[in-house]
């Protein structure tokens, strides 16, 4: 099993119409490719952790890094992992700047990230989004 965690720059006009699309066509990818993961988008930034087999995420990652709906993808981890941070999830996403309960998807500016979490998330990834977060 391996672990892929990139941040990126959301481009300047992305919509929330830009984002459910890439949603839609994500969760269907990941799910055909038993790829589970998170994005989390905050002050126009996304962080998202993907994980699977390897060859199944670095094929979804070399579309995501020519992607022109985000700048400046940078891989921060890349790491074979015992098991999944996030079993049940093929492409769960969080925004958390955005105003309280505007959208389904969009979670309240003081939600702590860590109620937001399975419970038996590596501290190490609960780390990462939280700095995540908090530094704009
Ligand atoms: P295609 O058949 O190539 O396209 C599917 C649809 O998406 C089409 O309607 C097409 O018009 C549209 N589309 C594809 N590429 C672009 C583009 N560059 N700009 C505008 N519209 C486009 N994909 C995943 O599969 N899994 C993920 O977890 C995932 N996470 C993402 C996170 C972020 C922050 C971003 C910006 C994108 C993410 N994507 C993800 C989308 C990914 O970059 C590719 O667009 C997608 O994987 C293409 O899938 P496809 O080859 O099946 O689709």
């Amino acid at each position: 099993m391996y672990r892929l965690v990139y941040v990126s720059h959301a481009r300047e006009s992305l919509t929330d119409d830009d984002i459910a699309h890439i949603l839609d066509v994500s969760v269907n990818n990941n799910y055909e490719r038993f790829i589970t993961g998170f994005l989390v988008q905050s002050h126009g930034r996304f962080m998202q952790v993907l994980e699977g087999e390897e060859d199944e995420v670095r094929q979804i990652y070399e579309k995501i890094l020519v992607d022109h709906r985000h700048t400046g993808v940078t891989q921060i981890v890349g790491e074979t992992v015992k098991e999944r941070a996030f079993p049940d999830w093929s492409m769960n996403y969080h925004r958390v700047d955005g105003p309280a309960g505007s959208a389904r998807m969009v979670v309240r500016r003081d939600e702590p990230i860590d109620s937001l979490m399975p419970a038996t998330m590596p501290r190490d990834l609960l780390y990462l989004f939280g700095k995540f977060i908090t530094v704009r």
